[in-house]
């Protein structure tokens, strides 16, 4: 296929229909068909990138392998595809006027006057054009609900798309809510026609409608939406609720809508292998066992802030053939005078996570888990800023370093564990500011990392974006994505070590840790990377998986692990009175 083929879907009625897994669901959809697919989010808001929002406010960073900061959407749409995305794949309207003015100042106008139309949306068109660039479709989803002001400017770039490219290459695909009425007894049409109104008032014509609903449309409902919003019948696609994300694929292909795409689009494709897709719906529909993981964190109110974290464990879940719960856990909560009382929180998990983080708040709280989950044997996961606050534990606790700390929150501590040397600055120029996206690390074999990587790595490679490599002398090499200022202090390295912590994985320099853990102990691993950002249904990272499993021995170890019907009663019982303590 010579030409690429586009596929604009917009959202309407209500914010949070999940646009973005209907996106990546139709770019998992035509995968399977064979297709050579790309995804791009066109975010409306004003910041260059969502790095530095508020998580509170905007959920999860989610970082590329090229180091971009990007909305969570790509997120969905690397799991759900082979797909990795880079800079290229997130434009915000920050971006796009950020280089329209630059242009501006540089007199590349030509003394024109600088408009929205044609500037900026000959500048967003540009953009979609070269994050597509040689691929057979691109998937591109607009942030927002039609009707916002901010979305403008996209909505006519992406209208004038169809003009330029000509209408066999250009396919709007509209998400909407249908929403059942109990008084009435019924499914309502009504928002779903004034949304395609508004879309159709600004020129674009949607040719498929997909309908978010709590159950299938009846052929009449599916025949008024199709009249009144000019579609054919068989282009109203319904996206029921479904338990998992990971049956939207498959809801959607027996609905029709990759072969209506296809169609529509004039592309010849296979028809779609959705074996993988289906061996995950069965598992997620037959598990019958589950363990409990307490995440500790101070996003814990906003669960969208651990998007791909939830994921993963969930992927480490089926990986395991179980079901992950997942118990949030205020670090905070922590803090206070009544810390050991609210350990009980923990009742019913099987492991411990302590997940990225910036900032000092809640810090402590999430030591003191550490703590607990280190003295009692509890499979514990640090990531990130859990890995930084895993080696302050150890610190303070093992090694009698009283006031060790991170340098982020205690400038002037006699202890800084976590810090940033001369020596590293320069790494990956970094300078002052963050490291951020892939670099590569190298683990030795006869650590829990490296056996982790090495007994996953067929499955966690299937997915061709991931990378583990065995080297002559059987060490392994990794690349996993970063997004954290500080580093594990080199000065602390040899009385660590000797006292039974392992550094596990450095980068190639060996001026980084990169993974570390402890020797007597069953699970006690943290990373200095985000493997959350590399893990897939179909490829579970091991990390996770391996964390998973450790949780389900813990379990194993205090009782017989029981069917979910029955878990929540025989679930471990994490009894912290009857267990030491050291904070
Ligand atoms: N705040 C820590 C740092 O910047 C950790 C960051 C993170 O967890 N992503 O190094």
């Amino acid at each position: 296929m010579n030409k690429t083929k586009y596929i604009f879907i917009t959202g309407g009625v209500v914010s949070s229909l999940g646009k973005g897994i209907a996106a990546a669901s139709i770019a998992a959809l035509l995968e399977a068909r064979g297709l050579n697919i790309t995804m791009q989010k066109l975010d409306p808001y004003i910041n260059v990138d969502p790095g530095t929002m508020n998580p509170f406010q905007h959920g999860e960073v989610f970082v590329t392998d090229d180091g971009a900061e990007t909305d969570l959407d790509l997120g969905h749409y690397e799991r759900f595809t082979s797909i990795s995305l880079t800079k290229k794949n997130n434009l915000t309207s920050g971006q796009v006027y950020d280089s329209v003015i630059n242009n501006e100042r540089k007199g590349l106008y030509l003394g024109k006057t600088v408009q929205v139309i044609p500037h900026i949306t000959d500048e967003i068109k540009k953009r979609i054009m070269e994050a597509s660039d040689g691929k057979d479709v691109a998937i591109i989803e607009i942030g927002g609900t039609v009707g916002d002001i901010e979305s403008l400017p996209f909505l006519e770039a992406i209208r004038q798309f169809q003009l330029d490219k000509g209408r066999e290459n250009v396919l709007y695909v509209h998400l909407t809510l249908v929403p059942f009425i109990k008084t009435a007894d019924e499914l309502k049409t009504k928002p779903t026609q004034h949304s395609v109104k508004e879309l159709r008032a600004i020129g674009i014509e949607p040719s498929i409608i997909i309908c978010r609903a709590d159950r299938v449309l009846p052929q009449d409902i599916r025949a008024k939406i199709a009249l009144f919003c000019n579609v054919e019948a068989d282009a109203v696609i319904t996206a029921k609720d479904e338990e998992s994300i990971y049956d939207v694929p498959l809801a959607l292909h027996e609905e029709g809508l990759d072969s209506k795409i296809i169609g529509y689009l004039n592309i010849w494709a296979k028809s779609p292998d959705l074996s993988e897709w289906e061996k995950i719906s069965d598992t997620l529909k037959t598990l019958k066992n589950s363990v409990t993981i307490g995440v500790v964190g101070k996003y814990v109110y906003l669960k969208e802030s651990y998007k791909s974290l939830n994921e993963s464990l969930i992927h480490g879940g089926i990986a395991n053939n179980l079901t992950v719960n997942i118990k949030y856990i205020n670090s905070e909560d922590f803090e206070g005078d009544d810390w050991k009382e609210r350990l009980m929180e923990f009742d019913g998990c099987s492991g411990i996570l302590v997940p990225g983080g910036f900032g000092s708040r809640g810090i402590n709280g999430m030591i003191k888990a550490i703590n607990y989950a280190r003295i009692n044997n509890i499979p514990y996961f640090g990531i990130c800023l859990g890995m930084q606050l895993m080696t302050i534990e150890y610190a303070r606790n093992a090694l009698g370093l009283k006031d060790a700390n991170s340098y982020e929150f205690d400038e002037i501590t006699p202890d800084p564990v976590i810090s940033i040397m001369e020596d590293q600055k320069d790494i990956g120029n970094m300078g002052g500011t963050m490291r951020l996206g892939a670099y590569p690390c190298i683990i030795s074999k006869n650590t829990l990392a490296g056996q982790a990587y090495l007994k996953n790595s067929k499955k966690y490679l299937i997915n061709k974006k991931n990378s583990v490599k065995v080297s002559h002398d059987g060490n392994i090499m990794i690349s996993e994505r970063h997004r954290h200022r500080f580093e594990f202090n080199n000065k602390y390295r040899e009385i660590f070590k000797s006292s039974g912590f392992v550094f596990s994985g450095v980068s190639p320099d060996d001026k980084l840790i990169e993974i570390c853990e402890l020797k007597d102990h069953p699970w006690f691993v943290g990373c200095q990377f985000h493997p959350e950002f590399k893990s897939s249904p179909l490829s579970p990272h091991p990390l996770f998986k391996e964390f998973i499993s450790a949780a389900v021995k813990y379990f194993n170890g205090s009782g017989a692990l029981k069917t979910k019907s029955k878990k929540q009663k025989n679930a471990p019982h994490i009894n912290n009175k009857k267990k030491n303590f050291t904070v």
